[in-house]
């Protein structure tokens, strides 16, 4: 029998409908819940040489549609502090998160405006006078985290252990990106700030952070290592030997940790099974293919760790650390 047309379209749209509707509805209701803790709101814009925004970023419903594509049901989103022009900000440079990541506001609404969605960060540029003042208002409107804290501002510095304070009173983790000489320098000195502050949850995250998994990071220039991995190095270390510090799996550097040595990642994974968390932190609209490193990472992640790991670091661990 011949097919009518409206068979034929019938039929492929629910194959279409099969491969792009979320897996749940109701988050709640989800079998396989998933947390990203590290994703932005305008992320991927373009920039000029001054560092100006030029072009827009992801839509708040590209983003939506992103984190449905992934398989995510909850999503932390992460502000970015004033646009100023200082040392701190490199000129410009660390603006909207070294991106057009917008700030406290956006990430307020939107997360109020898409409860079952999303969760929101407080963040301010550290060494800004205000600085306290501005992360206390968020964190009293509901911000579970403080960050993502992206700056050139020593890691040790009296503006930050500010701030450090300022998680331990909220009792909320504070987000960390580790980039060698550029945001937060001062990596090796780190223990220091853990052992001054043992009530404050750190969360560490980016280049720098992920490349000292390996004993052999001798040249802390060198940011995407591909070599294999001999176990020991200062984030290896850290996350032993400190229970108030956690790992943020988020963007390629998250990513490049787990692919560059898959047989170290297992045993990575493994030993830090309660200390790891899962994050996106990637640009694109698709939340899937290799364009999208929150997918490739989760993909990566289900490989390499078993099923009960897996949904230690997917889910579980977000759930205690964010307190959800
Ligand atoms: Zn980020
Ligand atoms: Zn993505």
């Amino acid at each position: 029998m011949k097919q009518t047309r409206r068979q034929f379209l019938g039929a492929s749209a629910l194959a279409l409908a099969g491969c792009t509707l979320p897996r749940s509805s109701d988050p709640s209701q989800d079998p396989e819940p998933v947390i990203d803790i590290h994703q932005h709101t305008d992320y991927g814009g373009k920039r000029d040489k001054d560092w100006n925004p030029t072009g827009p970023g992801r839509t708040h419903e590209q983003l939506i549609a992103h984190q449905k594509a992934m398989g995510v049901t909850r999503t932390v989103l992460l502000p970015a502090g004033k646009f100023v022009r200082g040392a701190s900000t490199h000129q410009g440079r660390a603006n909207g998160l070294d991106g057009t990541c917008s700030g406290n506001e956006v990430c307020r609404q939107l997360a109020k405006d898409h409860p079952e969605l999303f969760l929101f960060g407080a963040n301010e540029v550290p060494d800004l006078p205000e600085a306290p003042e501005t992360v206390e208002k968020y964190l009293k409107a509901g911000a579970c985290v403080i960050g993502e804290q992206k700056f050139g501002v020593e890691c040790d510095s009296a503006e930050m252990q500010r701030l450090y304070a300022l998680a331990g009173d909220y009792n909320v983790p504070i987000l960390m990106h580790w980039q060698h000489t550029t945001y937060n320098p001062g990596f090796d000195r780190f223990p220091k700030m853990l052992e001054k502050f043992p009530k404050v949850t750190f969360i560490g995250h980016a280049q720098t952070w992920w490349a000292n998994i390996d004993k052999n990071h001798l040249d802390q220039s060198v940011l995407y290592p591909k070599t294999k991995v001999t176990p020991g190095g200062m984030t290896d270390r850290y996350l032993a030997d400190y229970p108030n510090l956690f790992g943020d799996l988020s963007a390629g550097s998250g990513q490049n940790a787990l692919s560059r040595d898959e047989d170290q990642a297992r045993e990575f994974l493994q030993r830090h099974q309660s200390k790891l968390m899962f994050g996106s932190d990637c640009t694109d609209a698709l939340g899937q293919g290799a364009a999208c490193i929150g997918a490739g990472t989760m993909a990566l992640i289900r490989k390499l760790a078993s099923k009960e790991v897996s949904r230690k670091l997917l889910f579980e661990n977000a759930r205690k650390v964010f307190r959800l």
